[in-house]
């Protein structure tokens, strides 16, 4: 029998009231493996990662890290079992560097967590350098950074993005490309939401999402050759 993915998202869907915005999205992913999920303003990146995260319910599908059930566990339980969140909003700016690091280490014994941190701190010598300055006062690249790192400091299972490109100047997206890339090194298990391309550079597989469907699944190779993928999100036509 072949072996059951690591991540498997099966059949979700999501709504705001009586406006249902996702239909029946499936997606997979290998242990290690990172998958960027493309899609443009309002196609519902947001609300399926918030439902893989149980911040919205789903109506309707199933939920499964390596095997367990996660669609019927509230937030912090699905948090608890590894799955991980790095939104923009995750990083208070009033507190320090380390307080943030800090905060996403909730739960950790103090010495686990220093040494965690110290370890951050190696990976993001930037981070290190800045250890006591309050986060609002870092670059935006600095503070995905923060934000990334923070929802690293328990190392997750699987680690859902939201669009860490926004707001970002390209040179900050590439450092953010860079940092995301050592951590697929890492062998962290990455589902990234993205509206930016450049992110396929690190997908071992990519989905878009259209109109709260899933419209094309499939490897980057494939993405490339796919003609409205490529219009829609590279600018250029057919062949
Ligand atoms: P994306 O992240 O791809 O930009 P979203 O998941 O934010 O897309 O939005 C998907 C759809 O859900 C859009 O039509 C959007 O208008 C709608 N939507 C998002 N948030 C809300 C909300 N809080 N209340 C009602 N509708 C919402």
């Amino acid at each position: 029998m072949p072996m059951e993915p690591f991540f498997v998202a099966h059949g979700i869907e999501a709504s705001y009231g009586r406006l249902q915005v996702l239909w029946g999205v499936d997606l997979e992913l290998r242990e290690g493996e990172s998958a960027v999920l493309l899609g443009s303003n309002g196609a519902g990146k947001t609300t399926l990662l918030k439902a893989l995260l149980g911040l919205r319910p789903v109506l309707q599908g199933e939920i499964l890290l390596a095997g367990q059930h996660m669609e019927h566990l509230r937030t912090d339980l699905r948090v608890q079992r590894g799955i991980h969140y790095m939104t923009e909003l995750g990083v208070f700016p009033n507190l320090s560097v380390d307080e943030n690091l800090q905060v996403g280490g909730l739960g950790l014994h103090h010495h686990d967590l220093r040494q965690r941190i110290g370890n951050l701190y190696e990976t993001f010598p930037d981070l290190g350098r800045l250890h006591g300055a309050p986060a609002a006062s870092l670059s935006g690249g600095q503070r995905k950074m923060l934000g990334v790192a923070k929802a690293i400091v328990v190392p997750p299972r699987l680690l859902l993005m939201d669009e860490p490109s926004a707001g970002l100047s390209p040179r900050y997206v590439s450092e953010v490309v860079a940092t995301l890339r050592g951590l697929h090194e890492d062998g962290i298990t990455m589902l990234i939401a993205e509206q930016n391309v450049k992110f396929l550079e690190i997908a071992d597989r990519a989905y878009v999402l259209d109109g709260g469907r899933i419209s094309f699944a499939g490897s980057v190779v494939e993405l490339e050759a796919n003609d409205a993928v490529r219009q829609a999100y590279f600018g250029v036509g057919g062949h």
